[in-house]
């Protein structure tokens, strides 16, 4: 096996408000994830799950507090971290092919030998013989493994998932668990948001569980996974 072309990145949220408006998204987050940690995000709808993974892609500054990342052998100022996003939508273009689509974004991001990449992601997530559908064609599980290669095509050593599974029927999320099991083996830093326990849930090294912007149940500090995962929808 080759050996991971991505070192090994903790995640660093401190004392991290997001504020829009007159609202509170997020208030006073404090949270570090360790590389090769794999932390499930529970929480009603509007807990701020998605406004923590967006501001952990820098797609959203927080309005208080920082976000770092660390990692022995670079220096984020110099050589930023990218973490890997995989969002609710799957943001790929439905009028281009798998294959295309993939090679856009690889040249948007100079990854280097572009067409070497796709290729390998294009058969990691098992859509070689579909390189060249239009991605319209495709059914949200294959959208969703096109979304993943996407994340995937700079070798990020964080990936970050937006309920993943949503929408997706049971052997699209039996193949999304085994996929992410890899992902997480590699020793990747994974932060995801879900609804429930599930066979996505249970790969989880850790779950956080937010309410109305806060942390307020972790497994690092002593809650179950159940207790964290599941709760009462008022
Ligand atoms: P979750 O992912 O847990 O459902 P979100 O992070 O999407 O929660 O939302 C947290 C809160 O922030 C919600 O009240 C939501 O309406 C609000 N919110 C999220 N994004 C925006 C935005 N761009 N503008 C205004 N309010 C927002």
């Amino acid at each position: 096996m080759t050996p991971p072309a991505f070192s090994p990145v903790a995640l660093r949220f401190e004392n991290i408000d997001k504020r829009y408006g007159g609202l509170l998204a997020l208030r006073g987050v404090s949270l570090t994830v360790a590389p090769g940690e794999c932390a499930v995000f529970a929480g009603r709808n509007g807990s701020g799950k998605t406004t923590l993974l967006r501001i952990a892609a820098r797609l959203v500054r927080p309005s208080r507090g920082s976000l770092s990342f660390s990692n022995s052998s670079c220096d984020d100022e110099k050589s930023p971290v990218r973490p890997g996003f995989v969002a609710h939508a799957t943001m790929v273009y439905d009028e281009l092919t798998a294959e295309e689509n993939l090679l856009l974004f690889a040249r948007l991001q100079t990854v280097s030998r572009p067409e070497r990449r796709v290729e390998a992601l294009l058969e990691e997530v098992g859509l070689s013989d579909r390189r060249a559908s239009l991605v319209g064609t495709f059914s949200r599980g294959m959208r969703q493994r096109v979304a993943i290669a996407r994340a995937l095509l700079h070798e990020p050593a964080v990936l970050l998932l937006d309920e993943p599974a949503t929408g997706l029927d049971p052997p699209g999320v039996a193949w999304l668990a085994e996929a992410i099991r890899r992902l997480r083996d590699s020793g990747r830093t994974i932060l995801m948001s879900l609804h429930g326990e599930s066979e996505i849930s249970s790969l989880g090294t850790r779950a956080i569980r937010l309410d109305a912007g806060s942390v307020v149940a972790d497994t690092r500090t002593g809650a179950t996974f159940r207790s964290v995962l599941t709760f009462a929808d008022a």
